[in-house]
């Protein structure tokens, strides 16, 4: 028997793989995430016999985790606006919506006991908040169907007659299914089971795959010291941020940190943050620190004498500007700006940040990159593979925060469901 790419030493010292017919499932799905778990619930609804492995001691755990900030699980805008804010995969990504829409990713939680609300800013959450109520019901459904978990199953990759090799506890074991969903996620957050090993396994067996890169991340940023020990760990709030001075400023908060910045507002506009970090070395953020001002009232307000009255309590009396907004615009404006009036408009509608880079990838919220449109059909499958699916994060699509992530993660685990079972029936 032939032992996998990744891991040959270990599987030929330990010399004990497993074949036993009850180990070779009809279904097997790899990672146990929103994406895995919802093509586990498409497929055992139909009646197949479905496995899921995952390396972890449980699963879900990016899930639960992003219940900390209270499952930000869609968005209600309308469906048009909604599907524009997904980038890469051919622009393929709102297709997934008609398996699965954002009104129909509720009804799902709300039959799950875990109905939602739409909060101020249009956001959808679960009631209560958290996403460990709603992933144990999913769970408990899915056990009740007849899917069957198998943790601490770490997938190494293939062995010669495209069995699926994993280790169990140091044990090897190779199963051999009709068909597999690998829903291994992206390269964030290592430590909740996501690493991104299987970039080398899939790309050894031609799968076109775009590198991986941090989205939805914060950046370095060179402060001074006393800017770091006055200022990190402040919000900055009520402003709109763009990737140019004169561009489409939107509105949103982010948090001063002791490396740079990071938040709701940043990771917006992250996506092409990262690329002109990569090709120009470092990429600039504009900060209007007034978004309810506009430029002339700023202006206007500046054109008096300062008098004896420091730069702080000037602008704190004459604009309302305190805080941490004073604090960044002291550190990022010259002297010189700040004496001359049209210049110190500039900065506060425009306030230039130099980021320096992304912070790595093991800190972002997401990964852009992954498994390529074309390397798969419109079922999800991997062309160079027949029977081999893939969804979620590991695909080469990208979407801000708000609820878009999880939505088309958990689409496409609906979309790869049904396309295994209609690969199953033919
Ligand atoms: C802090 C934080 C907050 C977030 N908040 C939100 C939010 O509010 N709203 C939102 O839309 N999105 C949010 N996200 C993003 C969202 O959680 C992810 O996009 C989503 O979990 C990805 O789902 P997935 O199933 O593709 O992958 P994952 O959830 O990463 O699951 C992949 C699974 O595969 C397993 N696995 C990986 N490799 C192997 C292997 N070799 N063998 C066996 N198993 C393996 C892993 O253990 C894991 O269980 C947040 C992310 C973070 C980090």
């Amino acid at each position: 028997m032939a032992a996998c790419r990744l891991c040959l030493p270990r599987f030929v010292a330990a010399n004990t793989f497993m074949t036993s017919p009850e180990l070779h499932p009809v279904v097997a799905i790899i990672g146990a995430g929103p994406a895995g778990l919802m093509a586990a619930d498409v497929l055992s609804m139909q009646g197949f016999s479905v496995v899921v492995y995952d390396g972890m001691p449980s699963g879900g755990r990016k899930f639960l985790l992003a219940g900390r900030g209270g499952l930000n699980l869609t968005h209600s805008e309308p469906l048009d606006a909604f599907s524009r804010r997904y980038s890469g995969f051919d622009d393929t990504v709102p297709q997934w919506l008609d398996a699965m829409s954002p009104q129909a990713l509720r009804t799902w939680a709300d039959e799950l006991g875990a109905a939602t609300f739409v909060g101020t800013s249009g956001r959808v959450f679960p009631h209560e908040m958290k996403a460990a109520p709603l992933l144990r019901g999913w769970l408990a459904r899915l056990r009740a169907r007849g899917v069957e978990f198998r943790m601490r199953h770490r997938w190494q990759g293939f062995d010669a007659n495209g069995g699926l090799c994993f280790l169990n506890a140091g044990d090897a074991l190779t199963v051999k299914p009709r068909a597999c969903l690998l829903a291994l996620g992206g390269g964030s957050w290592s430590r909740l089971g996501s690493d991104g090993a299987w970039v080398d396994v899939l790309m050894a067996k031609g799968v076109e795959i775009a590198p991986l890169a941090p989205a939805n991340c914060g950046f370095d940023v060179a402060w001074s010291a006393p800017f770091v020990e006055k200022w990190a760990g402040q919000p900055l709030k009520n402003i709109a941020l763009s990737t140019a001075s004169d561009g489409e400023f939107r509105a949103g908060e982010c948090m001063l940190t002791a490396t740079g910045i990071e938040g709701g507002g940043v990771y917006a506009w992250s996506g092409s943050l990262v690329k002109t970090c990569a090709s120009q070395g470092q990429a600039k953020l504009f900060i209007d620190l007034l978004p309810d001002w506009s430029r002339e009232k700023v202006l206007a307000a500046l054109s008096v004498s300062r008098g004896a009255r420091s730069w702080s309590s000037f602008l704190q009396s004459r604009l309302r500007l305190t805080g941490a907004k004073w604090g960044v615009l002291r550190e990022c404006v010259t002297p010189e700006v700040m004496s001359s009036p049209i210049a110190l408009t500039n900065a506060i509608k425009a306030l230039p940040i130099a980021l320096l880079r992304p912070r790595p990838m093991d800190e972002a919220i997401s990964t852009s990159g992954g498994v390529m449109r074309q390397a798969l059909d419109e079922n999800l499958m991997l062309r160079a593979m027949p029977g081999m699916f893939c969804a979620g994060e590991m695909l080469d699509w990208d979407a801000p925060t708000g609820g878009y992530l999880l939505t088309a993660v958990m689409a496409s685990g609906v979309v790869a469901g049904h396309g295994m079972a209609r690969y199953l029936a033919s």
